[in-house]
């Protein structure tokens, strides 16, 4: 158990055993075949909901679990340890409720949030576009206002649960202001003229399904805005902060999953007549796997102990958004590297981790894109 867990209250400490033992339990036995076969585990998002691990962190007027971000994101990682593509959907589905938990109105909350949050309604965050990923502000998806509300056209990319999710939360354009020209709209996900297009085919999160979404003419009432119009983007951005601390946390959990394959295997495997874990070449990179995923996982938890306390978290949140995800990049590659010849092969679950690792360093901002928010961050408060 890592140190952190330790300092958890009973009631915190139970839901992230929940998790650690729904994952171990009922999640392990089903992640080879699934990410081999590219299949989407549905199911899994429906048994989340009823165990109460996709309403951790959300207050608990509408059915939210009312736990601090500190444990939702340990509940997390321990998801994420045995499969990150349900760990990223969790993340992501938590991400499409905040708009409507944080900015929309009593009728909205009362009429959606409980079904969101204990997973019968599954969700998708439609923000990038194929011409507008690390610069959302750029994007041409449309909302026109009609005499019963708004009609959307255009093509949102990389919609995470595309084609699955019972409801997405769309960013679309209300007005040529750059910035200020965007709104955000919660659309069913059976809307006609919304079509999912096929999944993406991905090096790695294989089970996790992304599509490119088209909006033909979609017909919306005025109550699915969610905020005033205008204010898309502000929510678009206020709800990554979060997000990315979820990444955070299912990046470690994978950098963890990795430490712990390539210790197991480095305690067992002998050359030159003993263990490799004692030859001190290896010895001193599994010592530093180890350094890089306990200091990931404390900026982690810091920067959601600041958002728990009402700080600004923000700049915390791409630091460890950007320090987890570069660190479980490298921790899976050298298990790899610990596991020889077998970890290159699909024997072992280390490849996929690896694959599964890369695109933490480019999904909710690239790697690049935290840098400049932490540098914009430092130019403003410095
Ligand atoms: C598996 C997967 C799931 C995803 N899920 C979702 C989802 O559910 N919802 C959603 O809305 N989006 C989702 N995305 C989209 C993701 O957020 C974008 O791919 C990402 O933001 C990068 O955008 P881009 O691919 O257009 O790259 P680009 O913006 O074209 O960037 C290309 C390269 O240029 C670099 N770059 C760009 N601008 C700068 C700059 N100013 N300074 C320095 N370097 C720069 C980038 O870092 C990158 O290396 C998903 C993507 C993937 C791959």
């Amino acid at each position: 158990v890592p140190a952190d867990r330790t300092l958890l209250s009973d009631e915190a400490r139970e839901i992230v055993m929940l998790a650690r033992d729904f994952a171990t339990r009922e999640l392990a036995p089903l992640v080879a075949e699934a990410e081999a076969s590219s299949s989407f585990p549905r199911d899994a998002f429906a048994r989340l909901g009823e165990l109460g691990l996709l309403s951790v962190p959300f207050v608990t007027e509408h059915g939210g679990g009312g736990q601090p971000y500190e444990v939702y994101l340990q509940a997390l990682e321990e998801i994420a340890a045995v499969w990150p593509s349900v760990a990223v959907g969790v993340s992501v589905h938590a991400m499409s409720c905040y708009p409507i938990a944080t900015w929309g109105s009593d009728e909205q909350r009362e009429k959606l949030l409980a079904r969101m949050l204990d997973g019968r309604l599954l969700g998708g965050y439609c923000l990038s576009e194929a011409d507008a990923g690390s610069d959302p502000a750029a994007m041409r998806t449309r909302a026109s206002r009609a005499a019963d509300g708004f009609r959307i056209s255009g093509a949102k990319a990389w919609v995470t649960h595309g084609g699955w999710a019972d409801f997405y939360t769309v960013f679309a354009r209300t007005s040529d202001e750059r910035s200020r020209g965007i709104s955000c709209f919660h659309v069913a996900g059976d809307a006609n003229g919304l079509v999912a297009q096929p999944p993406e085919r991905k090096m790695g999160l294989t089970a996790s399904t992304t599509t490119a979404i088209l909006f033909e003419d979609v017909q919306l009432g005025a109550s699915a805005l969610i905020g005033d119009e205008g204010q898309g983007l502000a929510i678009a951005l206020q709800a990554l902060d979060s997000g990315r601390l979820g990444i955070a946390a299912v990046a470690n959990g994978l950098a963890q999953a990795a430490l712990d394959e390539a210790v197991a295997y480095a305690r067992d495997r002998e050359t030159f007549g003993r263990p490799i874990i004692e030859h001190q070449g290896l010895g001193f990179m599994l010592a530093d796997m180890a350094a890089a995923v306990e200091s990931a996982r404390a900026i982690t938890l810091e920067a959601a102990r600041r958002r728990d306390r009402g700080l600004s978290f923000h700049r915390h949140a791409s630091i460890a958004k950007l320090l987890a995800t570069d660190a479980a990049m490298k921790v899976s590659t050298d298990a790899v590297q610990v596991l020889g010849g077998y970890g290159y092969t699909k024997d072992f679950p280390v490849e996929r981790m690896m694959r599964d690792a890369k695109v933490m360093q480019i999904f909710e901002g690239t790697n690049q894109i935290q840098r400049m928010v932490i540098a914009r961050d430092l130019a403003r408060s410095h």
